[in-house]
């Protein structure tokens, strides 16, 4: 069917890019007609497709397919495997308004934020086809004469992947893109709100050179696939990026088959402005670190804490920019923020904004559903926080800045790290001895100083706490796919 005939906002030049079926095993495969589901937008609430609703015995078959594709494609050079990456990012490059615009019907962003996505997704197949020539053993001194002791590192084998609906695009190539420069095969379920993106993504791995079984996706029942998938031993390794409820008890089903896991979970970042900052520099970052994505981004700043000789200025400096926002369907010219993911989403909003005001904190600015209706939500400010408010401990995943006021780097500190979280954590001053005390003392994975455009696949993303396990991009993050093979040799 050509789905440019139904509801989607702006016309494909590759139309062929959006498919409604399941990637497995180098076929498209639609599954049981009567059990199909929706693909929905959320600027418009129109239906944009609908996927197979795949469940526990299609994944058992892709696993299989999985494990036959395994050796054929591990045995292939690294430098083979680097050249069909590069081609996949070439053709993610060359498809990137196509991509941008599935992008943002599925999931709501404007455009450029979509377009950057792209680009940021396609670097981690760039990268990560460098680092396949580079996956290189050790020999070490034996303590021992007569020994060698060599060091291999092979591929795992069988991973699967388990990604949200935020960034459709890079949470799927910042996992598939190490995993086959390792030599791994890999299957993929995506967000349930997002699955063309993967689809799509699917269609130019394939005219890339990725071989159809060695990189499968398949949509449907979340528990169903991500039971099949945690309980198989053929599967040996599952990466998911999402939130920690769900991370948590997917580390407990992956158990009793003891699998390598990669978390990439829930974040609940403080964004820390002292008195000495440069207040335009942290307005700047503060407008991309809270608002990007609607802030539905897992290093949004949650918390924002400014100490008390600037919080006047940098309140009413943010109430000005944050009314400024434009606001609307992210498909249309000059959006700056596009719709929440869905109705729970702001319910999620709503439910923290009434606990915090219930509680003695006041809204600055918005609070409420937009004027546009749907899943629009005005953006917020909210001030007078405490830290026993449900919103200072919760990720809030939506436009809603949380202004705190604090005096010293001490009382900030023990503020910032008063988390289960550790994902990311920004701060802003010209205090070099301060910059060092407090990089190394927060409780987080990653720190942005005096900025907040944090994320390339160059730096290790990641966090610690229960914001999750391993790293991802940068030289380390080909190591979540590798085992270590020691081999001591008598010689
Ligand atoms: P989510 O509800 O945990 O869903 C993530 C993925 O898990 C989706 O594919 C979902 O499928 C699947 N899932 C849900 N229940 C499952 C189950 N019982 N078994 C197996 N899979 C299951 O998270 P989300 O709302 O999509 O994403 C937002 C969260 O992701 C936030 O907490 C955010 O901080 C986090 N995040 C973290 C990072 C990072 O790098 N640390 C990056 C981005 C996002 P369905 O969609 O089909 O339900």
């Amino acid at each position: 069917m050509n789905l440019n005939a139904l509801e989607f906002p702006r016309t494909l030049v590759r139309p062929e890019l959006l498919h409604q079926e399941c990637w497995l095993n180098g076929q498209w495969q639609g599954g049981d007609p009567d059990k199909r589901l929706p693909v929905i937008n959320p600027a418009t609430g129109a239906i944009l497709a609908h996927v197979p609703n795949m469940g526990y015995s299609v994944t058992s078959q892709a696993i299989a397919n999985a494990q036959s594709a395994l050796a054929a494609w591990r045995a292939r050079t690294g430098k083979q495997r680097s050249v069909i990456l590069k081609r996949w990012a070439q053709l993610m490059h060359e498809n990137a308004d196509d991509l941008s615009n599935i992008l943002t019907a599925e999931q709501g962003k404007p455009l450029n934020e979509a377009s950057s996505e792209i680009a940021y997704a396609a670097s981690f197949l760039d990268w990560f086809a460098e680092e396949a020539k580079r996956i290189d053993g050790d020999i070490l001194q034996s303590p021992v004469s007569g020994q060698r002791l060599l060091v291999l590192r092979q591929p795992i084998g069988v991973c699967a992947a388990i990604t949200p609906w935020n960034f459709p695009a890079a949470m799927i190539t910042r996992k598939v893109g190490p995993a086959l420069a390792a030599g791994c095969v890999i299957i993929v379920k995506p967000a349930e709100h997002t699955p063309l993106t993967a689809l799509a993504l699917a269609h130019l791995a394939y005219e890339a050179g990725v071989p159809g079984d060695v990189f499968q996706v398949v949509t449907g029942e979340p528990e169903e696939i991500g039971n099949a998938l945690c309980e198989s031993d053929i599967v040996r390794k599952l990466s998911f990026t999402g939130s920690t409820d769900v991370g948590r008890m997917l580390m407990a089903k992956c158990a009793p088959t003891v699998k390598k896991l990669s978390l990439e979970l829930g974040g609940n970042a403080p964004f820390i402005v002292f008195d000495d900052a440069d207040l335009d520099e942290a307005m700047d970052a503060l407008m991309l670190a809270k608002f990007r994505n609607s802030g539905q981004t897992c290093i949004c700043a949650n918390r924002v804490f400014v100490q008390s000789g600037i919080y006047s200025a940098l309140a009413d400096k943010l109430i000005e920019r944050t009314r400024a926002l434009k606001i609307g369907d992210g498909s249309a010219e000059g959006i700056q923020q596009g719709p929440l993911i869905d109705g729970r989403a702001i319910r999620k909003i709503q439910a923290l904004l009434e606990d915090a005001v219930s509680h003695g904190a006041r809204i600055a600015l918005g609070g409420h559903v937009h004027e546009n209706g749907g899943t629009f939500f005005e953006p917020t400010i909210i001030q007078d926080l405490s830290k026993d408010m449900r919103i200072s401990s919760e990720e809030i995943f939506g436009p809603v800045a949380a202004l705190y006021r604090f005096d010293t780097e001490a009382d900030v500190l023990e503020l910032a790290n008063a988390s289960k979280c550790g994902l990311a954590a920004y701060l802003f001053t010209r205090d070099h001895a301060r910059i060092w005390r407090m990089s190394e003392a927060l409780e987080y994975g990653m720190v942005g100083v005096n900025t907040a455009a944090i994320s390339n696949e160059v730096g290790p993303f990641g966090g610690i706490k229960h914001s999750g396990l391993g790293r991802e991009g940068s030289k380390y993050g080909i190591d979540e796919y590798l085992e270590t093979k020691y081999i001591c040799m008598k010689v």
